[in-house]
């Protein structure tokens, strides 16, 4: 092994290289955005393998999404020249789906269990409401879906939820449905992605032997984006770390609470404050020094963030060395104009040499996405969508993987229910539920029914034959799965059960899309040996990856955008109601008004050299066309760092009548205090440049007309 001075340690600072050779003992790095924690973590994996610390084997590293995963094990295999196999590196999930696999008998599954996503769980919850003659339009099966999530963050099994814990909810029956709905997923041999941490926490509780196993296995943990961990994640690493002596709890969590955006999902910043608490005597280093954006972009995220109350609160300095461009705040008309001017300043950059990899736009909501699309694709610019309606969601992908599930795992039900009469085989709604009676009461599998029925008088002869022929395919799929490439096997399912003929005699629009759709997902399977391998995969994978090769913008949410960076970063419809969303503001107050805010500073970081603010006056929302106000985060921008245009085409500059005056009258209990609100300070002293005094007209006037208002402090707009 390479026993040279380590030159990864190099480039690192001094708080950095602290980090990465503090290797014992438990270690909390804090830090804000850019400051190089997920660097360090990667250094550190470097450190412990080529110090002979550990086989990598041994190194358990957890990211907030597979593509960082990858990108990590890419920078590692750079910095340790022979690498001897792959640290368990990936998602909370991801890790838990192995564990559990590896594992499986002792949760009641077996290694080959099916991961529901939440088309399959809606599913299968009305048929548990269907079963207990609960009405489906009084309580939704997608309510009880998030209830049960909810539940499942905390790390609660049934028997930890009372009969009040689900409230009014099916008149109190919400606990014993949740007991139920586990019982009926072990009966499938599936998990839902909830189980995938929880059954694992059970596992560890239950079985100490296999979590000592797991405690001499582990040697080091990392932990990313530790901010967003929810309890059931916290509890899960906490059984792994704990237990072992002190000095041999090796594990080291980064993350920045200013960049916690996952409340809603149940993630709980607390748990970093907990950390040192959870273990005595642990290391924290904070990292000061930001090495992704110009000051001008700092400043405008610090501003933002300053606003929020609720923070430990990190000093953060640039260490690029530049001030760089102003970050640009764009009044549109509509979001058509935000999507048009966005398209030609990215030609701009385009033909002044910057790749469009290096570009990105970065949505509240992916309602915003379509008109990006629809103008790039107008253009001609290559872009990608991450996170946005995914491939794997699809009907035709769906249907596919359903027959491809069900082969692997014949007790999947759920598969079955979706493509029994898929394509059309004369097998009605009647027949599925004599099926799913009989399955009941002989408890067995859906397949293993229909195998007993067919024997019998019960079917009328069509369907029995039909019926028969079904099962004798899925044998035979069955068995040629053993020795087929998936992506041969797949194929094969679509010509014979009649999927591709029924496509391709359907002349509607979609249906060429389909068919291509199909191919790009056989394709896809192309990269995988074994069934299993391909199941497992998809039912991960949260981004769309096989773009990432081609020069492309990105399109994604904030929320997606987490841990990455761009030179140019387009921020549009920072309007009110949009972003901040109205939502979260009226479920969660005012802690929803600052996890919002902390998008805004997650979405302002990830720019290196520049960031583009854009607010429409007017947005199309259900349908109906509303005027909009700008986001109240644009008063929170610096006016030093910011430089406000406009399009030319929005009537007098802002078009604030009443309305913006009615926003600001209103006693809104989470509205800042505005002091002198920045962008408009920025855009006064543009004003007073370009007109010499600041005379009330056209654009202008109208600030000023605002400003007085507001009843804030004019003075900003007299002193040009
Ligand atoms: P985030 O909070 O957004 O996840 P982070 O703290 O994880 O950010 P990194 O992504 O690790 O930060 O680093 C930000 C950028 O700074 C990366 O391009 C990284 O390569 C670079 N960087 C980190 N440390 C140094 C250093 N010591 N010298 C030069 N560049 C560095
Ligand atoms: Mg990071």
């Amino acid at each position: 092994r390479n026993t040279q001075a380590p030159d990864y340690l190099e480039g690192l600072n001094e708080e950095q290289r602290d980090a990465v050779l503090t290797i014992d003992g438990p270690l909390l790095v804090l830090a804000g955005a850019g400051t190089g924690k997920t660097r360090v973590l990667t250094t550190r994996i470097a450190h412990i393998i080529n110090t002979n610390r550990a086989w990598p084997s041994q190194i358990l590293s957890v990211t907030f999404t597979n593509k960082a995963a990858r990108e990590m094990k890419e920078r590692i295999e750079k910095l340790v020249p022979r690498l001897d196999g792959m640290p368990w590196m990936g998602t909370f999930h991801s890790i838990g789906a192995r564990i559990l696999r590896a594992n499986a008998g002792l949760v009641d599954l077996t290694s080959s269990f099916t991961i529901l996503d939440t088309d399959d769980q809606i599913r299968l919850i009305k048929q548990l409401l269907d079963a207990a003659d609960i009405d489906e339009k009084r309580w939704p099966a997608k309510l009880f879906a998030s209830m049960m999530d909810g539940w499942k963050n905390k790390g609660l099994l049934p028997k930890d939820v009372s009969p009040a814990d689900s409230g009014s909810y099916a008149n109190g029956h919400g606990s014993k449905l949740y007991a139920a709905y586990q019982a009926r997923l072990k009966a499938l041999n599936a998990a839902d992605f909830g189980d995938l941490l929880l059954e694992c926490i059970r596992l560890f509780k239950e079985h100490p032997d296999v979590l000592a196993e797991y405690h001499r296995k582990f040697k080091y943990m990392l932990v990313d984006e530790y901010q967003d961990s929810n309890v059931a994640q916290y509890l899960w690493l906490r059984l792994l770390a704990q237990g072992k002596p002190a000095s041999e709890a090796n594990i080291c969590v980064v993350g920045d609470d200013d960049q916690s955006i996952y409340g809603w999902r149940g993630a709980e910043v607390d748990n970093i404050l907990r950390f040192e608490k959870d273990f005595p005597g642990a290391k924290v280093i904070k990292l000061e020094r930001n090495y992704r954006s110009t000051s001008n972009i700092l400043k405008a995220a610090s501003n933002i963030i300053a606003f929020n109350e609720n923070r430990l609160g990190k000093t953060l300095q640039t260490d690029v060395g530049e001030t760089g461009e102003l970050v640009s705040v764009t009044q549109v008309w509509d979001s058509e104009e935000e999507a048009r001017t966005v398209g030609e300043q990215i030609e701009q950059y385009q033909r002044a040499g910057e790749p469009l990899n290096s570009i990105a736009i970065l949505v509240r909501a992916s309602f915003q996405m379509r008109e990006f699309e629809e103008r790039f694709i107008t253009l001609g610019l290559n872009y990608r969508v991450i996170g946005g309606p995914r491939f794997y969601e699809r009907k035709e992908i769906r249907d596919a993987i359903a027959y491809l599930r069900l082969v692997a795992q014949p007790a999947d039900d759920l598969a079955l229910d979706r493509i029994i009469n898929v394509p059309k085989r004369g097998i009605g709604d009647s027949t599925v539920q004599i099926l799913h009676s009989a399955a009941r009461a002989a408890n067995v599998p859906l397949l293993s029914a229909i195998r007993m029925l067919v024997e019998t008088e019960e079917l009328k002869p069509k369907q029995r034959s039909t019926l028969l022929n079904l099962v004798s395919q899925f044998d035979d799929w069955a068995f040629h799965a053993q020795t087929m490439k998936p992506f041969e096997l797949v194929e094969r399912i679509l010509e014979e059960s009649g999927y591709t003929d029924t496509l391709s005699a359907d002349k509607s629009v979609e249906s060429e899309g389909r068919k291509e759709n199909l191919k790009e997902l056989s394709r896809a399977m192309g990269d995988f040996d074994t069934l299993g391998g391909f199941l497992e995969h998809i039912s991960l994978v949260m981004d769309r990856d096989n773009t990432d090769a081609a020069d492309a913008v990105t399109i994604m949410t904030l929320h997606g955008s987490k841990g990455l960076e761009f030179n140019t970063v387009f921020l549009p419809g920072w309007e009110e109601g949009t972003f901040p969303s109205q939502r979260s503001m009226d479920e969660s107050g005012r802690a929803g008004l600052e996890e919002e805010r902390r998008l805004a500073y997650v979405g302002i970081t990830r720019g290196r050299k520049r960031v583009r603010i854009s607010a429409a006056q007017n947005r199309r929302i259900h349908g109906l066309w509303q005027s909009a106000m700008p986001s109240r985060f644009l008063d929170e921008l610096p006016a030093d760092a910011v430089e406000v245009t406009d399009t030319g085409s929005s009537y007098g500059g802002y078009g604030y009548g009443g309305g913006a005056s009615s926003r600001f009258n209103k006693a809104d209990p989470f509205e800042s205090v505005y002091e002198t609100p920045g962008w408009q300070r920025a855009r006064a002293q543009q004003a007073t440049r370009k007109s010499g005094g600041g005379g009330p007209m056209t654009i202008e006037g109208d600030l000023v007309a605002r400003s007085v208002d507001l009843g804030n402090d004019r003075s900003a707009f007299a002193s040009g």
